[in-house]
């Protein structure tokens, strides 16, 4: 892939007057750094798994979402990096916007960078990233423990796309908990709405709001 500014694919695939997205011009929140996973209605249900790093949040989409049981490996393909307060983004984005449809916080806490904890060959994210295979702890209100990404490029005769990632749960206390998460708690881990409520309280806000809408 071709070295890009930060963020300016995601900019460019967006028009800022006519979708609710952030254009990301927030300062970075201190302390540890975030993981957010958002469940997107778009036109396939599928999931968005987002780690903090080097001032975005770098992005995964992961079609079926995350599995809590270990060696079950979930497709995960690199998406664009998205602004830090895209994090904290819930609602919808308008029909004939790029991923136009309902957006939830479905997961979002702080997560650790497990290799970076290794005595003997201690790597940051960039470094995990550039090899293809990042270990995080995550601390979410969901998902709880290791998960890793690994990238499949080079394995099976190595004609995999390079956007091509699987992830993984780590075998540890948290293996299995909560058992098929996507389904047992399918709600908003921000505000509790389901994807219907979102949807409708934009609805509302869309019929409530004078002509144009305020700048964001
Ligand atoms: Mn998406």
């Amino acid at each position: 892939m071709s070295p890009v500014k930060p963020l300016e694919t995601y900019r460019e695939k967006r028009q800022f007057q006519r979708t609710p997205e952030p254009y990301g011009d927030k300062e970075k929140p201190q302390g540890q750094p975030v993981f957010v996973i958002q469940k997107h209605d778009a036109s396939h249900l599928h999931y968005d798994f987002r780690l903090e790093w080097g001032g975005v949040l770098k992005s995964w989409a992961v079609p079926k979402g995350p599995s809590t049981t270990p060696r079950t490996m979930r497709l995960a393909m690199l998406t664009e990096d998205h602004p830090i307060d895209y994090a904290q983004f819930e609602g919808v984005i308008p029909e004939g916007n790029y991923g136009a449809g309902t957006v939830m916080v479905w997961d979002i806490g702080t997560y650790r960078n497990l290799r970076a904890e290794k005595p003997d060959r201690p790597e940051t994210m960039e470094q995990s990233f550039d090899e293809g295979k990042i270990e995080v702890w995550l601390d979410g209100r969901k998902l709880k423990g290791g998960y890793a990404l690994i990238r499949t490029k080079g394995m099976g005769g190595g004609r995999d796309d390079a956007r091509k990632w699987l992830l993984v749960k780590m075998k540890d206390e948290f293996a299995g908990r909560p058992a098929d998460p996507e389904k047992t708690e399918p709600d908003s881990a921000l505000t509790g709405r389901s994807l219907e409520q979102i949807r409708r309280d934009a609805e509302e806000a869309a019929r409530a709001s004078v002509a144009g809408k305020p700048a964001r």
